[in-house]
């Protein structure tokens, strides 16, 4: 019933009946004998509580505004508890208030009915480069994100981020951004900021720079430090940044790495891992968990094991994963690591024919070392001649050779196949999709509790290339995949380690539970129909069952529309 209709069929000619009693009693009472007192004071003291019920019970619902009023859903708390069903109220972009009646007949700018339908929280992906998005002209949008049910990006992975935290706190305050959005600093391009392209042994006063920098950007929210073997990230040992993971450990920070190695030689660059944050102190994060290669494969309860045995000692140890057994990264990645050393010099080295053909010698052994016979597991994502775009190293190197020498049987010869790579690197290089994850192993790594999931994605644009099917699908494939399809997890442990572990690891303060007073970050979902579509013939695919997304209070995806809100924040660690 309408509130004003409540007022004028039912309250107010209450209110006048009472009054008109309360007058007459007040009469009797004067004229109340003796033995009649006890049953007309009784009388006289229910009809004085009446009255003032009759009053409080509209000023209660009047005070309890709210801006949005979510009905019927069963919330997936965030804490890795049962679901339960209730309502939520959300004023001033936080939640109010939950309650399985409370909320029915209070007043609401917005109801929304979300029967049979999961809310939970907005989910948190920690490990995403959006890098190429921020400090633009326009606010940030990420639909790819936000159409997984994503209300958080954590970025600034792998080594490289930006550098001035407070510029990108401004600019999200100023331009807007449908979601959240965090960051960590990369010691990667901490390095670059400072040394400009050069791969010698810092100076000591470049070390302190670096170090004054590094603790700026801690001061202006920063989450902790990103390191990755690309560029500086191959030149640095790690305990030469000792001393900043010391720094990153006392602000409660972490330290997120893209391992070393994650093929032949992944338990040594774990174990330098594991070691430096027994060291330190710091909190570790093992970006993008996996064992790459057929020669890690069935590997992955021996790393775990290890991994444990550093949490029994009281590291603090976690890991971040997205759900498929391929991987993407650049084709460079292939070299070997003494030419990566020397980024600035790559083009020369591949022109000089000595130095090209031991760079082709050591990959193949590379390929051997971690079990490859050939490339096709390599698919090219985008590279500028997109007609090559999806197809793998070895086909492409077939339909040269068959260019070439048309006749007789084309069997692509490794080091043919290779050559491929070598000259695409020349002509500017390529994304690339790597097939070369065990699917048992993926299975063991999301079962393991300390492990939180990610996209691993940038912003994606539909058409260009054809990039991991991560970037449209990683979220909703937990549920269909994890949960519905393997049942390796429940859905409130897949819930919790989107949400609140995330918040937790990453020391994000008020969000990752649907809890009064934390932020409204909801995902509305339909537990049924949740599923990716994205795949990597169609990587653009959007994600099926993904209702409503909640950011800050507000709807920014309403079933299939984007609505232009802007109510992403800029999120600072909770020190
Ligand atoms: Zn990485």
């Amino acid at each position: 019933m309408p509130f004003s209709l409540f007022l004028k069929v039912i309250h107010l000619p209450l209110i006048k009946i009472l009054l008109r009693k309360e007058l007459i009693n007040i009469v009797m009472i004067y004229s109340w004998r003796e033995s009649e007192m006890p049953t007309k004071a009784i009388k006289f003291l229910l009809l004085l509580v009446s009255i003032i019920l009759v009053f409080l019970i509209p000023y209660a619902i009047l005070k309890t505004e709210y801006d949005l009023i979510l009905y019927g859903g069963k919330i997936v708390d965030g804490t890795g508890k049962g679901f339960f069903k209730a309502d939520i109220g959300i004023r001033n972009g936080k939640i109010a208030k939950i309650s399985r009646w409370k909320l029915r007949f209070a007043r609401s700018s917005k109801k929304v009915r979300i029967d049979g339908l999961i809310a939970s929280p907005g989910f948190i992906d920690v490990h995403t480069h959006i890098e190429p998005y921020l400090l633009t002209k326009g606010p940030f949008i990420g639909e790819n994100f936000l159409r997984q049910g994503i209300t958080t990006l954590i970025t600034g992975n792998c080594g490289t981020s930006l550098i001035n935290v407070k510029e990108l706190s401004r600019w999200i305050s100023k331009k807007g951004s449908l979601l959240n959005i965090a960051t960590l600093i990369g010691y990667n391009s901490l390095w670059e900021n400072e040394v400009h392209g050069s791969y010698r042994k810092l100076l000591p006063q470049e070390i302190r720079n670096i170090t004054k920098v590094l603790c700026k950007s801690l001061e202006d929210g920063a989450l902790g430090l990103s390191i990755g073997p690309y560029r500086a990230g191959n030149v640095v040992a790690l305990e030469d940044i000792e001393p900043l993971l010391k720094i990153v450990a006392e602000r409660g920070g972490v330290f997120a790495i893209h391992l070393r190695d994650e093929g032949v030689n992944q338990i040594e660059a774990l174990k330098e891992a594991l070691s430096i944050a027994d060291k330190t102190g710091v909190t570790l994060v093992v970006s993008h968990f996996k064992l790459s290669g057929p020669i890690n494969w069935g590997k992955a309860e021996g790393r775990l094991n290890l991994i444990e045995s550093f949490r029994k000692k009281g590291v603090k140890v976690f890991m971040s994963q997205y759900p498929y057994t391929a991987s993407s990264t650049s084709l460079d990645f292939l070299m070997p690591l003494w030419a990566k050393k020397q980024p600035t010099k790559i083009y020369s080295l591949l022109r000089d024919s000595r130095s090209r053909e031991k760079i082709k010698m050591d990959m193949i052994r590379n390929l051997e070392n971690n079990g490859w016979k050939d490339l096709s597991f390599a698919y090219i994502a985008w590279c500028r001649t997109s007609e090559l775009n999806g197809m793998n190293i070895k086909n492409i190197s077939s339909i040269r050779e068959f260019l070439c020498k048309p006749t007789g049987l084309q069997t692509s010869k490794i080091s043919n196949q290779v050559e491929v790579v070598l000259d695409l690197i020349e002509r500017g290089g390529a994304q690339m999709i790597y097939h070369d994850i065990n699917e048992n192993d993926m299975l063991l790594i999301a079962k393991y509790p300390y492990v939180v999931f990610c996209s691993d994605s940038g912003v994606r644009t539909p058409g260009v290339g054809q990039p991991h099917p991560r970037g449209y699908g990683a979220f909703p494939r937990i549920f269909s995949y994890y949960v519905k399809e393997k049942k390796i997890l429940s859905l409130e442990e897949a819930v919790k380690r989107m949400t609140y572990l995330p918040s937790l690891i990453y020391q994000i303060k008020n969000r990752g539970l649907i809890r009064e007073g934390y932020w409204a970050d909801i995902t509305i979902f339909d537990y049924d129909e949740i599923q990716d579509l994205a795949t990597f013939s169609q990587p653009f695919l959007p994600p099926k069952g993904i209702k409503y997304v909640i950011v800050n209070g507000e709807v920014v995806l309403n079933q299939n529309n984007i609505e232009m809100k802007f109510s992403g924040k800029f999120i600072r660690r909770a020190f």
